[in-house]
């Protein structure tokens, strides 16, 4: 089969064919196609029976399932993840809806950053009844559809155990972000000298022995000296995880059987991560020999969900400057949580690491869908925004917002015209941000947000190219990315 011949068939059909995805391998040829709104893959060749799917005029016409994912990585390796090992700008590209990959591609311009198409949190996969496998396939078909070729990653974000990183890994993904804040012994951070002392007093000689030997009487890189005081407070809040962290690290190298990123997580905390706490963790990684691909420390100041920061610039600069250092001292990169959104930090963030970051967003993709929503089916968006106001205290159990709603303006005096308008206003941002799993539920708003999506896909991609191109514009500006 050739492609000539291929497009031959195809011509014979009333399939609209996305151009850029056709492609040949093995003396097979396959393209993503799409009759009215459901879309397939049309397969012919040799390969053909890798792929389940019916004969029609010569083609297969396969379903977008997870066996035909399978298929499809085995014919077209560029469709399959891997790791960004050696990529010096990635970014993370959280996509709940399954929909929004050849957006996050457009956005990306020219610019050489290695993108992480798949990556979901076990809570998000929970929120929207997906799986691991669902979200890779759905990476997979779009990055074919777009014919991209230059590579892409799949983060299993915010993992906590060991049986999680093994769902994870088992389903492709190529990176795992393990997340210690079940381990980190948070309220600790508080505690008054006398109560430390006596945890600390309580742990094994040996491991006291340890810490003192390494950190106290030393003049340490970046952080200088650390108080016996000092010490005690971060072995207390931290010991657990950085066991936890090697615990699952080595885990991952016994059990993987492809390249895997491993980032540790240390942001979900409930206080900001001192210079001397990231050194600890950092050395504590380093002395066992590990080198994460990046580490996310809890920054200074608000990274509240899809909205800008807030907080005090100039500490959160001088405090990046200090974990930059660190982090290029060990030798991997800081990576930058909820990310969506905080044009106020991305200069220095650009500038301070010269584009040797990571950098996570994910619901602000789902925002800019409800843009488009609000755009070319107002009927949907009040129904659906006024479901989100009233369920807003339910999500908030799942993710912390400070946003008051009554900053929010009364749909039901608002015209049409004006409904864009709620997705540039902080208050309604967060609303419907949080809601997305809840809506998701509802088979009112399902069915008819898939079907808003499919007839408007391309002003779907245009926002993410204008939003998302946006971040990246900013992030890469004073770097050669
Ligand atoms: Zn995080």
């Amino acid at each position: 089969m050739t492609v000539d011949m291929f497009r031959a068939l195809l011509a014979e059909t009333d399939l609209f064919v996305y151009e850029r995805s056709v492609d040949e391998s093995e003396g097979t040829v396959a393209a993503l196609v799409r009759r009215g709104l459901d879309k397939c893959l049309a397969v012919a060749g040799e390969r053909a029976d890798a792929f389940s799917g019916t004969e029609e005029k010569g083609l297969r016409l396969c379903p977008l399932s997870n066996e035909n994912a399978a298929a499809l990585m085995g014919l077209f390796p560029y469709t399959k993840p891997a790791s960004h090992k050696g990529h010096r700008f990635t970014m993370g590209f959280g996509d709940r809806l399954g929909l929004a990959s050849p957006g996050h591609i457009r956005a990306l311009g020219d610019h050489d950053i290695y993108p992480v198409l798949a990556q979901q949190s076990i809570r998000e996969l929970n929120l929207t009844h997906r799986t691991f496998q669902d979200v890779i396939s759905a990476a997979a078909f779009n990055v074919f559809q777009e014919g991209y070729k230059k590579g892409y990653g799949a983060d299993g974000d915010h993992l906590k155990t060991k049986a999680e990183i093994q769902y994870a890994l088992s389903a492709g993904c190529t990176m795992v972000t393990l997340d210690c804040s079940e381990q980190i012994n948070q309220k600790a951070v508080t505690f008054p000298q006398a109560e430390i002392d006596a945890l600390y007093a309580a742990l094994p000689e040996a491991v006291r022995a340890h810490y003192e030997d390494v950190y106290l009487d030393k003049d340490l890189p970046i952080i200088g000296s650390l108080s016996a005081e000092e010490l005690r407070r971060i072995v207390i809040v931290f010991h657990k995880g950085i066991d936890h962290a090697i615990e699952c690290y080595r885990y991952i190298d016994e059990i993987k059987t492809v390249p895997v990123d491993f980032e540790l997580s240390i942001d979900e905390t409930l206080t900001i991560t001192t210079p001397a706490e990231h050194f600890v963790v950092g050395n504590e990684l380093h002395a066992a020999g590990i080198t994460p691909i990046s580490v996310a420390p809890h920054f200074s100041g608000a990274f509240e969900k899809g909205i800008e920061y807030a907080g005090n610039l100039n500490d959160f600069a001088r405090d990046f400057v200090v974990h930059q250092q660190i982090a290029d001292h060990f030798g991997y990169k800081l990576s930058l949580h909820s990310g969506s959104d905080k044009f106020a930090v991305f200069s220095t963030v650009g500038r301070v690491t010269k584009g040797h970051i990571h950098v996570k967003t994910a619901g602000t993709s789902w925002l800019e869908a409800m843009r488009v929503v609000s755009e070319v089916n107002p009927d949907l968006y009040r129904r659906a925004h006024k479901f989100a106001l009233e369920h807003r205290p339910e999500a908030e159990k799942y993710y912390h917002v400070s946003t008051d709603v009554n900053e929010i303006p009364n749909i039901d005096l608002e015209n049409d015209a004006y409904l864009p308008e709620y997705m540039n206003l902080p208050a309604a941002r967060q609303t419907v941000h949080i809601t997305y799993g809840l809506l998701l539920e509802q088979p009112w708003f399902k069915d008819a947000f898939f079907r808003t999506m499919a007839e408007h896909e391309e002003d779907y991609y245009a926002a993410l190219v204008r939003h998302l191109g946006k971040h990246v514009r900013i992030l890469t500006a004073e770097t050669d990315i």
